[in-house]
């Protein structure tokens, strides 16, 4: 089973998804919690350079193609594996991050940023896919409290383009009404938290029938 998680900054994703991953395992399920772009060595790297608040030259085709290259090792390194083993894989951002970032918000095209996609992870789609839905600007305050978190090169583009982000992802829930849940992530944290529990424990229970 692999589940993704989705959405703008500051929706929450990351905080929410390590309490899920450790309520699981106390639970017994064999789970994996990673994340995008990373999880592993080379792909880490390929983050540090696409994030790099310094790299402001970077051209939108090439920052799409360095997040497939990064996706397709973690893939194949870590993902794959994972999944064969019967772990619950949990992916902090995966394929429609890069739809909704370059694909729709820089303007390359959503369906040429699938393509490119496809190149790189074949027909290995996540089973479901909880996007977390978030106002931008309440996204921004909240990263705002959130002194821990490191400077990346996307804070710098202006609330414009984060709302773009959003409309993306909203027509991917239109292009992948089965795949796509979406959670309300302006509620309180308690709340966010409580609906994605009982979305992935029914999908989990499903997967014990
Ligand atoms: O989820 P996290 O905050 O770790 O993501 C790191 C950054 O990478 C975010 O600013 C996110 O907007 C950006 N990103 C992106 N395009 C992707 C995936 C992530 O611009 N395809
Ligand atoms: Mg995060």
């Amino acid at each position: 089973l692999f589940i993704t998680f989705e959405g703008p900054e500051g929706a929450g994703k990351t905080t929410i998804i390590q309490k899920l991953a450790s309520d699981l395992e106390k639970l017994g399920v064999k789970v994996l919690l990673t994340r995008e772009p990373g999880g592993i060595q080379i792909s880490e790297k390929i983050r540090h350079v696409i994030l790099d608040p310094n790299n402001t030259e970077m051209d939108a085709r090439t920052e799409a193609l360095l997040y497939a290259a990064a996706r397709r090792q973690h893939l194949v390194e870590k993902v794959v594996p994972a999944l064969n083993e019967g772990t619950i894989v949990l992916c902090d951002r995966f394929i429609d991050s890069s739809l909704a970032y370059q694909g729709y918000a820089r303007g390359l095209g959503i369906e040429e940023v699938f393509s490119i996609n496809q190149f790189a992870i074949q027909t290995l789609m996540p089973d479901k896919t909880l996007y977390f839905d978030i106002e931008p600007e309440l996204g921004f305050e909240r990263i705002g409290n959130n002194e821990g978190r490191e400077v990346n090169r996307l804070d710098l583009e202006n609330l414009d383009f984060h709302y773009k982000v959003r409309e993306g992802y909203h027509i991917l829930l239109e292009k992948f009404p089965e795949r796509m849940i979406t959670i309300d992530a302006s509620k309180q944290m308690e709340q966010v938290y409580t609906q994605t529990k009982e979305i992935v424990e029914k999908l989990i229970g499903r997967l014990h029938l």
